[in-house]
Protein backbone atom coordinates (compact mmCIF):
# COMPACT_ATOMS: atom_id res chain seq x y z
CA UNK A 1 0.00 0.00 0.00
CA UNK A 2 0.96 3.33 -0.66
CA UNK A 3 2.80 4.78 2.29
CA UNK A 4 0.80 7.75 2.53
CA UNK A 5 -1.74 6.42 4.77
CA UNK A 6 -0.43 7.28 8.14
CA UNK A 7 0.54 11.03 6.76
CA UNK A 8 -2.38 12.11 5.90
CA UNK A 9 -3.46 14.19 9.19
CA UNK A 10 0.08 16.85 7.87
CA UNK A 11 -0.37 16.61 4.22
CA UNK A 12 -4.47 17.10 4.71
CA UNK A 13 -3.67 20.08 6.52
CA UNK A 14 -1.10 21.97 4.64
CA UNK A 15 -3.46 21.05 1.72
CA UNK A 16 -5.81 22.98 3.65
CA UNK A 17 -3.21 25.94 4.34
CA UNK A 18 -2.36 25.95 0.63
CA UNK A 19 -5.89 26.87 -0.18
CA UNK A 20 -5.98 29.24 2.98
CA UNK A 21 -3.44 31.16 0.42
CA UNK A 22 -5.48 30.63 -2.21
CA UNK A 23 -8.31 32.18 -0.55
CA UNK A 24 -6.77 35.10 0.80
CA UNK A 25 -5.64 36.01 -2.88
CA UNK A 26 -9.19 35.81 -3.97
CA UNK A 27 -10.10 37.92 -1.18
CA UNK A 28 -7.13 40.47 -1.89
CA UNK A 29 -8.28 40.41 -5.17
CA UNK A 30 -11.82 40.93 -5.37
CA UNK A 31 -12.38 43.36 -2.05
CA UNK A 32 -9.56 45.63 -3.14
CA UNK A 33 -8.54 45.76 -7.18
CA UNK A 34 -12.07 45.90 -8.07
CA UNK A 35 -12.11 49.29 -6.03
CA UNK A 36 -11.15 52.54 -7.23
CA UNK A 37 -8.27 53.18 -9.53
CA UNK A 38 -4.73 54.75 -7.79
CA UNK A 39 -2.32 53.85 -5.46
CA UNK A 40 -4.61 51.39 -3.70
CA UNK A 41 -4.76 49.08 -7.16
CA UNK A 42 -0.62 49.44 -7.28
CA UNK A 43 -0.38 48.04 -3.66
CA UNK A 44 -2.72 45.29 -4.65
CA UNK A 45 -0.91 44.02 -7.45
CA UNK A 46 2.18 43.70 -5.42
CA UNK A 47 0.34 42.07 -2.72
CA UNK A 48 -1.30 39.85 -5.08
CA UNK A 49 2.12 38.75 -6.98
CA UNK A 50 3.57 38.28 -3.49
CA UNK A 51 0.98 36.34 -2.42
CA UNK A 52 0.90 33.86 -6.05
CA UNK A 53 4.29 33.98 -5.92
CA UNK A 54 4.28 32.32 -2.55
CA UNK A 55 1.43 29.90 -3.47
CA UNK A 56 3.64 28.51 -6.65
CA UNK A 57 6.02 27.80 -4.10
CA UNK A 58 3.90 26.31 -1.89
CA UNK A 59 2.55 24.37 -4.83
CA UNK A 60 5.84 22.76 -6.54
CA UNK A 61 6.76 21.90 -2.53
CA UNK A 62 3.50 20.42 -1.95
CA UNK A 63 3.72 18.53 -5.43
CA UNK A 64 7.33 17.06 -4.35
CA UNK A 65 6.38 16.13 -1.14
CA UNK A 66 3.51 14.11 -2.37
CA UNK A 67 5.16 12.52 -5.26
CA UNK A 68 8.49 11.86 -2.90
CA UNK A 69 6.44 9.79 -0.71
CA UNK A 70 4.10 8.03 -3.68
CA UNK A 71 7.31 7.30 -5.50
CA UNK A 72 9.46 6.63 -2.61
CA UNK A 73 12.13 8.63 -4.50
CA UNK A 74 13.84 12.11 -3.82
CA UNK A 75 12.11 14.69 -6.62
CA UNK A 76 15.42 16.39 -6.27
CA UNK A 77 15.37 19.58 -8.82
CA UNK A 78 12.02 19.91 -5.88
CA UNK A 79 13.86 20.12 -2.66
CA UNK A 80 14.14 23.66 -1.91
CA UNK A 81 10.27 24.19 -2.33
CA UNK A 82 9.86 21.15 -0.14
CA UNK A 83 12.20 22.68 2.34
CA UNK A 84 10.18 25.85 2.24
CA UNK A 85 6.86 24.37 2.45
CA UNK A 86 7.75 21.87 4.96
CA UNK A 87 9.40 24.47 7.36
CA UNK A 88 7.88 27.68 6.94
CA UNK A 89 4.11 26.41 6.98
CA UNK A 90 4.55 24.72 9.99
CA UNK A 91 3.11 27.46 12.14
CA UNK A 92 0.20 27.54 10.11
CA UNK A 93 0.01 23.87 9.82
CA UNK A 94 -0.04 24.09 13.65
CA UNK A 95 -2.79 26.76 14.00
CA UNK A 96 -5.07 25.05 11.55
CA UNK A 97 -4.56 21.66 13.30
CA UNK A 98 -6.27 23.98 17.05
CA UNK A 99 -9.26 24.87 14.43
CA UNK A 100 -9.87 21.42 13.29
CA UNK A 101 -9.29 20.13 16.97
CA UNK A 102 -6.46 18.03 15.90
CA UNK A 103 -4.59 17.53 18.86
CA UNK A 104 -0.79 18.85 18.70
CA UNK A 105 0.53 15.26 19.48
CA UNK A 106 -1.35 13.71 16.27
CA UNK A 107 -0.26 16.63 14.00
CA UNK A 108 3.87 16.28 14.99
CA UNK A 109 3.40 12.27 14.86
CA UNK A 110 1.91 12.98 11.83
CA UNK A 111 4.64 15.70 10.40
CA UNK A 112 7.86 12.69 12.13
CA UNK A 113 6.26 10.28 10.01
CA UNK A 114 6.17 12.16 6.66
CA UNK A 115 9.73 13.54 7.62
CA UNK A 116 10.83 9.72 7.72
CA UNK A 117 9.68 9.28 4.89
CA UNK A 118 11.17 12.15 2.75
CA UNK A 119 14.29 11.10 4.39
CA UNK A 120 13.98 7.44 3.55
CA UNK A 121 13.10 8.32 -0.56
CA UNK A 122 16.75 10.11 -0.71
CA UNK A 123 19.37 7.65 -1.92
CA UNK A 124 23.48 7.98 -0.59
CA UNK A 125 25.76 6.34 2.16
CA UNK A 126 27.19 7.88 4.86
CA UNK A 127 30.76 7.64 5.96
CA UNK A 128 29.60 6.64 10.28
CA UNK A 129 31.81 9.58 11.43
CA UNK A 130 29.51 12.08 9.60
CA UNK A 131 26.38 10.32 11.34
CA UNK A 132 25.29 11.92 14.48
CA UNK A 133 22.92 9.69 17.07
CA UNK A 134 21.40 12.27 19.59
CA UNK A 135 19.63 10.96 22.43
CA UNK A 136 17.61 12.69 25.09
CA UNK A 137 18.59 12.62 28.77
CA UNK A 138 15.36 11.50 29.93
CA UNK A 139 16.44 7.73 28.49
CA UNK A 140 18.61 7.48 31.65
CA UNK A 141 17.43 5.86 34.82
CA UNK A 142 16.59 9.21 36.76
CA UNK A 143 18.42 7.48 40.31
CA UNK A 144 21.31 7.05 37.89
CA UNK A 145 24.48 8.80 39.61
CA UNK A 146 26.41 9.16 36.70
CA UNK A 147 26.88 12.50 34.49
CA UNK A 148 26.28 11.05 31.06
CA UNK A 149 25.89 14.33 29.46
CA UNK A 150 29.48 15.28 30.16
CA UNK A 151 30.84 12.04 29.33
CA UNK A 152 29.05 8.95 28.51
CA UNK A 153 31.80 7.02 29.27
CA UNK A 154 30.41 7.13 32.81
CA UNK A 155 27.44 5.08 31.83
CA UNK A 156 28.37 1.43 33.46
CA UNK A 157 26.15 -0.14 31.04
CA UNK A 158 23.88 -1.21 34.28
CA UNK A 159 20.69 -2.46 32.27
CA UNK A 160 18.47 -0.41 34.26
CA UNK A 161 17.87 1.80 31.07
CA UNK A 162 17.99 1.91 27.01
CA UNK A 163 21.58 4.42 27.25
CA UNK A 164 23.46 0.93 28.24
CA UNK A 165 22.16 -0.93 25.07
CA UNK A 166 22.77 2.44 22.83
CA UNK A 167 26.49 3.06 23.65
CA UNK A 168 27.70 0.16 22.26
CA UNK A 169 25.55 0.99 18.77
CA UNK A 170 27.87 3.82 18.27
CA UNK A 171 31.28 2.12 19.24
CA UNK A 172 30.44 -1.03 16.73
CA UNK A 173 29.39 1.09 14.03
CA UNK A 174 31.74 4.23 14.65
CA UNK A 175 29.05 7.12 14.80
CA UNK A 176 28.98 9.98 16.74
CA UNK A 177 26.83 9.94 20.04
CA UNK A 178 26.00 12.31 21.93
CA UNK A 179 23.14 13.02 24.90
CA UNK A 180 21.31 16.15 25.19
CA UNK A 181 19.43 17.49 28.16
CA UNK A 182 17.65 20.05 25.36
CA UNK A 183 17.70 21.50 22.31
CA UNK A 184 20.67 24.16 23.19
CA UNK A 185 23.49 20.92 23.88
CA UNK A 186 21.81 19.51 20.82
CA UNK A 187 22.73 22.33 18.47
CA UNK A 188 26.23 22.95 20.28
CA UNK A 189 26.56 19.06 19.36
CA UNK A 190 25.14 19.50 15.50
CA UNK A 191 27.03 22.52 15.04
CA UNK A 192 30.59 21.13 16.81
CA UNK A 193 30.48 18.05 14.90
CA UNK A 194 29.01 19.03 11.67
CA UNK A 195 27.61 15.79 10.52
CA UNK A 196 25.73 14.59 7.33
CA UNK A 197 22.96 13.49 8.84
CA UNK A 198 21.39 12.93 12.32
CA UNK A 199 18.87 10.11 13.99
CA UNK A 200 17.01 11.67 16.48
CA UNK A 201 15.38 10.05 19.94
CA UNK A 202 12.94 11.93 21.12
CA UNK A 203 9.14 12.73 21.91
CA UNK A 204 7.24 14.01 18.89
CA UNK A 205 7.18 17.90 19.82
CA UNK A 206 11.69 17.77 20.22
CA UNK A 207 11.50 15.57 16.85
CA UNK A 208 9.55 18.17 15.01
CA UNK A 209 11.55 21.47 16.33
CA UNK A 210 14.59 19.59 15.70
CA UNK A 211 13.88 18.96 12.13
CA UNK A 212 12.51 21.93 11.69
CA UNK A 213 16.01 23.53 12.66
CA UNK A 214 18.34 21.15 10.93
CA UNK A 215 16.74 21.74 7.71
CA UNK A 216 18.28 20.64 4.94
CA UNK A 217 20.04 18.35 7.17
CA UNK A 218 18.77 14.97 6.61
CA UNK A 219 16.89 13.46 10.38
CA UNK A 220 15.53 10.30 10.92
CA UNK A 221 13.01 10.59 14.00
CA UNK A 222 12.81 7.78 16.51
CA UNK A 223 10.16 8.26 18.69
CA UNK A 224 10.50 7.60 22.67
CA UNK A 225 8.33 5.55 24.97
CA UNK A 226 6.74 7.56 28.01
CA UNK A 227 5.61 4.85 30.64
CA UNK A 228 5.76 7.11 33.27
CA UNK A 229 5.34 10.49 31.64
CA UNK A 230 7.16 12.57 30.17
CA UNK A 231 10.74 13.41 29.91
CA UNK A 232 10.95 10.88 32.85
CA UNK A 233 12.39 7.46 32.66
CA UNK A 234 11.38 7.09 28.61
CA UNK A 235 12.77 4.42 26.91
CA UNK A 236 13.23 3.52 22.90
CA UNK A 237 13.95 0.39 21.18
CA UNK A 238 17.37 0.18 20.60
CA UNK A 239 16.67 -1.69 17.64
CA UNK A 240 15.15 0.81 15.99
CA UNK A 241 17.77 3.03 16.81
CA UNK A 242 20.29 0.39 14.91
CA UNK A 243 17.90 0.68 11.96
CA UNK A 244 18.34 3.83 11.05
CA UNK A 245 21.51 4.03 11.61
CA UNK A 246 22.20 1.65 8.90
CA UNK A 247 19.95 3.12 6.95
CA UNK A 248 22.48 5.77 6.15
CA UNK A 249 25.51 4.29 6.66
CA UNK A 250 24.54 1.17 3.86
CA UNK A 251 22.89 3.74 1.81
CA UNK A 252 19.11 2.27 2.30
CA UNK A 253 16.47 -0.10 3.91
CA UNK A 254 17.27 -2.95 1.77
CA UNK A 255 21.04 -3.09 3.49
CA UNK A 256 20.04 -4.07 6.51
CA UNK A 257 20.78 -6.75 8.34
CA UNK A 258 20.72 -7.22 12.45
CA UNK A 259 23.53 -7.01 14.92
CA UNK A 260 21.99 -6.79 18.75
CA UNK A 261 23.89 -4.70 21.52
CA UNK A 262 26.23 -6.12 23.95
S1 LIG B 1 22.69 1.99 31.87
FE1 LIG B 1 22.89 2.15 34.09
S2 LIG B 1 24.75 3.38 34.38
FE2 LIG B 1 24.11 3.67 32.26
S3 LIG B 1 22.87 5.50 32.32
FE3 LIG B 1 21.47 3.76 32.50
S4 LIG B 1 21.22 3.49 34.73
FE4 LIG B 1 23.01 4.79 34.43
Amino acid sequence: MIPVIKKRIYLGLLAATMLLFAGALGYIWLTFFQQDGGWLRYITIVAVVAVLACLIVIGLGFAGIVLSLVSEKNITFLNKPMNFTFSLLYPVVMWLGKVFKITQDKIQRSFVEVNNQLVKAKQGKLTPDRLLILLPHCLQERECPNRITTNTENCTRCGRCPVGDLLPLSERYGVHLRIATGGTLAREAVKKLRPRAIVAVACERDLTSGILDCIPLPVLGVTNDRPHGPCFNTYVDPDAVEKAILFFIQGGEGNVFHVSAN
